[in-house]
């Protein structure tokens, strides 16, 4: 049984570690974050760090009560209200005009801050007992597949921060949609588990960030130009018609097989014994995409600790959830996806 009592004694020790500058990770609904004093530079600065992550790829504020928005940012347009009271807590970054007060190593010296109220319970609560905005990035070593489970945390993170909150493995298993607010069309700079129809409702017709689509043009979110969400083994990946897909895996398999190499497949469940990989992990069905999103980060993770070398992923159609499985996919596999 859990024991609520040591749950609430942890998350007031963990406020007290960030109440005195240091960084905790704790778990979200999306991954786990590595959390420091949204307010305090220097504990933001730690957060760099800790992850090795770019100066230039800013940090999301976490907020636990709507009413905290408006100390951090300078305006909230008409719109945001209605996203704000229907997706919120949840799943989705929204991107505001900062106010000057929030640290400079917060905005990556922007004049935009990035704020989001998460729905996890134990989130929630670390960010109420602070009584202060955390900011949090994914609980990883910057480049390595977000953990969404406290023990990938532990692997990439430990003997750096003094605590990690266990709340189980992350339910949503991929990072929140990040919509820009500060000027219209809304634009999507990130896509995540919200999708444009997801959107639409409350936010209108929103755009893809053009840097997100357009050869060549710079993201408006810093994080996505980097190296991102890779394990060490080498990733590809194969997507569309689905024979031609299982096809292309089995050729790809008997490849690196006969050359030697230790072999992975990330499969969905209809196709999974078609294929005779050394390692073979389930992506679940192919006509939802909500289990693949929630194991995507932790097989990569498992497929690397079970000494896998090269791992073969099936790819998902890019609407819905898809447009953000594929937006990691392309990244952990660097840029090496099949169109079959
Ligand atoms: P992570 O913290 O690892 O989940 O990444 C946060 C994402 O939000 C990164 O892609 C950042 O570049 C993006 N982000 C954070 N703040 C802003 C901002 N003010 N404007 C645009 N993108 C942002
Ligand atoms: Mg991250």
């Amino acid at each position: 049984m859990k024991d609520l009592s040591s749950e609430e004694e942890s998350i007031l020790e963990a406020a007290e570690y960030l109440r005195k500058g240091e960084l905790v990770a704790f778990p979200t609904e999306t991954v786990y974050g590595l959390g420091g004093d949204g307010l305090s530079s220097e504990a933001c600065r730690k957060i760099f760090e800790t992850k090795g992550r770019p100066a230039d790829n800013p940090l999301i504020l976490h907020i636990s009560n709507i009413e905290e928005l408006s100390q951090l940012v300078k305006e909230i347009p008409d719109e945001a209200g209605k996203i704000m009271e229907h997706l919120w807590p949840g799943p989705l970054t929204l991107v505001f005009k900062a106010k000057d007060s929030i640290p400079k190593v917060v905005t990556a010296g922007g004049d935009t801050v990035a704020v989001r109220m998460p729905s996890h319970p134990i989130a929630l609560s670390l960010i109420e007992k602070l009584g202060k905005p955390i900011a949090a990035p994914s609980a990883n070593i910057s480049g390595r597949p977000s953990p969404t489970k406290a023990y990938d945390v532990y692997e990439d993170l430990k003997g750096k921060i003094p605590m990690i909150l266990d709340g189980g493995e992350s339910r949503i298993g991929i990072e929140s949609t990040v919509l820009d607010l500060t000027e219209k069309p809304f634009k999507i700079l990130r896509p995540g588990y919200f999708d444009q129809e997801d959107l639409r409702p409350y936010a209108g017709l929103v755009l893809f960030d053009p840097g997100l689509i357009q050869e060549g043009a710079v993201p408006k979110s810093p994080g996505q130009k980097y190296k991102h969400y890779a394990p060490k083994a080498e990733v590809y990946c194969y997507r569309g018609e689905k024979n031609a897909r299982v096809e292309r895996i089995r050729e790809k398999l008997l490849y690196w097989k006969k050359l030697g190499f230790r072999t992975g497949v990330l499969a969905f469940s209809e196709n999974f014994d078609l294929y005779s990989a050394d390692e073979r992990l389930s992506l679940g069905s192919e006509k939802s995409y909500i289990v693949m999103a929630h194991v995507l980060f932790q097989h990569l993770r498992e497929m690397d600790r079970r000494k896998v070398q090269i791992v073969l992923v099936e790819g998902a159609e890019e609407k819905g959830l898809g447009v953000g499985i594929m937006n990691r996919l392309r990244k952990s596999s660097k840029g090496r996806v099949e169109d079959l």
